[in-house]
């Protein structure tokens, strides 16, 4: 037996080590505080399957991938036995293994098969749904422009569905030299986790170049990354600072900084931890933004919050424009006596 290699999180950054000043400003300091943030239904889902997995078969239990891509959410399963792997060849034949969030191949699927692995699909079912998309305009012999991160795991597993049918348009620019072989059946799907506005973009200069394109039959950018989006524009419209807690690998997360400049923050700024705000983004600053990622979980949100009162951010506002109360049950190798859970709970 080959011995596993362990996925280890990215190192820190180097953390300030002052608490953060009060320093007086012109007008009044006040924290905007988006709503909805932090965990969706996928996320949470797939964290307590590893939960449950641990409970149930005892640790150390396998995961692909992280599970979700937040290095404190890892950090924290790793504590509790679990044990992450970049590919099935790592993990013990017959041991158990989660799929993260992001999905996987059928060929991930069919490895994880071949070494008798005991495999629970965390896949968010908004994923799935769009590899189900994916591998229906195949069958209809479609060819698919999905437009996404090359070298994401939701793109390679949604991609590995249909390679053959399948090309990825990474950016907007390449939606203006992206080659099809019959422009008359040709239709666009998309990564969950993408800025709603950029693909938009994309599709527009994709349908200049080739008219009879179709949509999906409904969004493949999920519900909690757009939401996030909607409530990140209120909020950054006139504010100096957005801070969005979330990790450099979280796709969605990225996404909101780069949505916070574009509706009018001055300034946007990731952070996984409330630590890393640094006292010079704060120079001149009245009002800070502050949102995360659908894979955060709201105890980073509260850290910061806590770390903005010390330097005088006090007063803080939540901007609301959206309700959530989306549930999916556990994956099926889960629910066998296990409790539903709902938006960031688990029910018992
Ligand atoms: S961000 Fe969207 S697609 Fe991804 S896990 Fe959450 S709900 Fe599912």
């Amino acid at each position: 037996m080959s011995t596993p290699a362990v996925h280890m999180p990215m190192p820190r950054v180097p953390r300030r080590r002052e608490r953060l000043q009060d320093i007086p400003v012109d007008r009044p300091k006040r924290v905007l505080l988006a709503a909805p943030r932090g965990y969706c239904a996928g996320v949470d889902r797939a964290v307590i399957a590893v939960e449950k997995a641990l409970e149930r078969f005892g640790a150390p239990v396998y995961v692909r991938k992280q599970i979700v891509h937040n290095i404190h959410v890892v950090t924290e399963l790793e504590q509790k036995g679990a044990i992450f792997v970049d590919e099935v060849d790592e993990v013990p034949e017959g041991a158990h293994v989660v799929f993260s969030a992001h999905g996987v191949s059928p060929a991930v699927v069919q490895s994880a098969a071949d070494r008798q692995l005991q495999a629970i699909d965390a896949t968010c079912p908004l994923v799935t749904k769009v590899h189900r998309e994916a591998v229906r305009f195949a069958r209809d012999e479609f060819e698919i422009l999905l437009i996404g991160h090359l070298g994401h795991e939701e793109v390679e597993g949604t991609a590995g569905e249909a390679p053959e049918h399948i090309t990825i348009v990474n950016s907007p620019e390449e939606a203006d030299t992206v080659e099809v072989r019959d422009p008359s059946r040709v239709v666009w799907l998309s990564q969950t986790t993408l800025s709603v506005d950029e693909t938009m973009d994309t599709v527009r200069r994709l349908r200049e170049r080739f008219p009879e394109l179709q949509d999906p039959p409904s969004d493949d950018i999920c519900y909690a990354t757009q939401n996030r989006q909607v409530a990140i524009k209120k909020v950054a419209q006139g504010t100096d600072l957005v801070i969005v807690v979330g990790s450099a690998n979280s796709s969605n997360s990225v996404r909101l900084v780069e949505v916070a400049l574009e509706y009018g923050a001055k300034a946007a700024y990731r952070v996984d931890y409330a630590d890393e705000i640094r006292q010079e983004w704060l120079e001149g600053v009245a009002s800070v933004g502050v949102t995360s990622g659908a894979s955060v979980p709201e105890v980073l949100v509260q850290q910061v919050l806590e770390d903005l009162a010390a330097a005088g951010y006090r007063d803080v506002e939540e901007v609301r424009t959206a309700e959530e109360d989306l549930m999916f049950s556990l994956p099926k190798e889960l629910r066998q006596g296990a409790s539903e859970h709902r938006g960031g709970r688990v029910r018992a």
